[in-house]
Order: structure tokens, then sequence, then C-alpha cells
């Protein structure tokens, strides 16, 4: 066994189930910097698709919501959905990761009010429950998801279902262009210590302010 090498340096976590979501907690509350990386749009895995908790037989959305709300106050804690880990390398205690982020098109303002999904048409096998039902082009995977923000699925986009969902968006929430990618680009460069990304485009449409997150 080698020796652990105690260091300041940020914690990434891979994995938002429950286990990652408790040693991310755990690392948090002790005081440590921590990312945690979860390929889904919403942290839980697979517990939240289960029925019940046995033997108590409590639902799961009651024992997550507890770690949802730990989440949420903790400071330390930065939760990076729809985001995998694609790359590491190291040198002892010294390691880059790379993440690369999927598109959400849907930003921090979300209310979770659905009417994206009420106006969307298009409908999509939902991966949450293994295609047993349809779910629309705007979703969430389930009610109590966290974080508590709606997804647009790639395959609208360009669509006028995509226009749709905009348009019906009062609280501004839907980016459908270039600032939503420099966003996220901010975001991981924010976080992560010599993050990069690439951004393939045929122009940019950002201007005034919005200049600076490009130069
Ligand atoms: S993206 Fe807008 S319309 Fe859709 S749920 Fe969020 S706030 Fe409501």
């Amino acid at each position: 066994m080698s020796d652990i090498v105690a260091t300041n340096e940020t914690i990434l976590v891979a994995g938002g189930g429950i286990s990652g979501i408790s040693a991310a907690l755990e690392a948090a509350e002790a005081g440590k910097q921590v990312i945690l990386v979860e390929k889904n749009a919403y942290i839980g895995g697979r517990v939240t698709q289960l029925y019940k908790y046995f033997p108590k037989l409590c639902h799961p959305t009651c024992g997550m919501e507890i770690n949802q709300r730990r989440a949420k106050s903790n400071p330390n804690l930065t939760i990076l959905t729809m985001a995998e880990v694609t790359g590491i390398s190291s040198d002892k205690g010294d390691y880059s990761i790379k993440v690369k982020l999927k598109p959400r098109y849907v930003n921090n303002n979300c209310t979770a009010c659905g009417k994206c999904s009420d106006t969307v048409d298009a409908e999509f096998d939902s991966e949450f429950n293994y295609g047993l039902n349809q779910r629309k082009g705007a979703y969430i995977a389930y009610n109590n998801a966290y974080p508590q923000t709606y997804v647009l699925d790639e395959r609208i986009i360009g669509t006028d279902d995509a226009s749709k969902a905009k348009d019906a968006c009062l609280a501004d929430a839907i980016d459908l262009e270039i600032m939503a990618s420099l966003k996220q680009t901010h975001y991981v460069r924010e976080n992560i210590i010599d993050g990069t990304s690439d951004i393939y485009y045929i122009d940019i449409r950002a201007i005034d302010r919005f200049e600076d997150f490009y130069q």
C-alpha cells in the first residue's frame, strides 16, 4: 500500500452516484475544495431510479433530499453535471484532469416551471426510465432531480421546437447561442486549474461586455 500524501489541493470526485456524493460531501464538509463530475444531468445515479429503500421502505427521494440540501449549502462543493472525465495525467500528487461538458442549453436561471416542456412537440425515449416511456425534447429527468434545471435535448437544437422552448421561457434561462458555450468554458477555467476547452463555431455572437468572455 502506498503512503497517503495529504495536500491542500482540490479534490475531484468522478461519478455523482450515492458513493460519489457521499465522498464529495464528506470532503467538502471537512474543508476541502471539491469538484463532483457527473455524466447525467442530475446527481444521485441509480438510487434515484429505485422504488423504495429496504428495510425502511421509504422513497429514495427522501434520502437524496438530505444530500441535496447538504450539497446546496456547501460553498466548497462544485457540481458539474453532463460532464465526463476524459483524461488524467499525473505526477505524484499533481494531477491534471480533462473534463468534457455536454451542453444543457439551459442556465441557472431555470425555475423548473416546465413551460418549455409544455410547448415542445418532440418526444424521445426516457433514459431515466430505461425507454419504458417517453419524455419531451425539453425535460427534467424526474421531478425531484438535482439540480432543478431543465435540459434541451440536442436533437431539437436548430428546430422549431428549440425556438418555441426559448420563447416560452420567461426566466431567460435558455441559451441557444455561443454564450452558453462560452459560459461553460468560463466555469471550467474558474474551477479547474489549467482547464481548457475547444469550441467549434461558425460565428461568435457575443457583443458588448460579453466580448470579455472570449478575449
Ligand atoms: S428553461 Fe425556462 S421554461 Fe424551461 S423550465 Fe426552466 S425556467 Fe421554465
